[in-house]
């Protein structure tokens, strides 16, 4: 028998997972890159410490001549995760223990620095760079968040061809 309320039954609740990764997903809508990631920093009182999308640094300017051609965009452009770190910088919120929930794969660069943060559980439903910006196959990335002991949940991610998974030991 269950014990929804009517509200709950009339508006069934997400799951934490659910919830934060679409607010991620709504940041990432703020990017104004082809490829938009958006990012969402969530303490263990599931509450909102930092969000970020990729871009150009504050008040720098989007020229053509800087994001047209993507190896110089690559050059201007602050990842999400880096966003989402340097925005709880700026505020003086600590992302120890936080979890990621990242609409991208992160790429090996944003991993580590997830890492040094003190990111324990990374969420994604979102799949692996085809064209990773560090010119990574998603494999450095894998390694270096299993290796240091982030939890990954990437089901998108598992659904790939098996020579290309890099899914943890069960
Ligand atoms: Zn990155």
């Amino acid at each position: 028998m269950g014990a929804e309320t009517l509200s709950e039954i009339k508006f069934p609740r997400e799951s934490w997972d659910e919830y934060f990764y679409s607010i991620a997903e709504k940041v990432a809508s703020r990017s104004r890159d082809d490829s938009k990631v958006g990012v969402v920093f969530v303490d263990s009182e599931n509450t909102i410490v930092s969000t970020g999308y990729n871009g150009l640094p504050r008040r720098v300017s989007d020229d053509k001549t800087r994001i047209n051609d993507d190896k110089e965009k690559l050059r201007w452009t602050v990842h999400a995760e880096a966003n989402a770190i340097c925005n709880a910088a700026r505020t003086g919120m600590p992302t120890k223990n936080c979890i990621a929930y990242v609409t991208k794969f992160p790429c090996s660069r944003c991993a580590g620095e997830l890492v040094q943060a003190g990111i324990i559980r990374l969420v994604t439903f979102g799949k692996m760079w085809k064209n990773d910006p560090n010119g990574d196959d998603g494999r450095r990335s894998w390694t270096i968040l299993s290796e240091s002991g982030v939890a990954v949940y990437a089901p998108k991610i598992l659904m790939i061809d098996a020579k290309d998974t890099y899914a943890p030991a069960a």
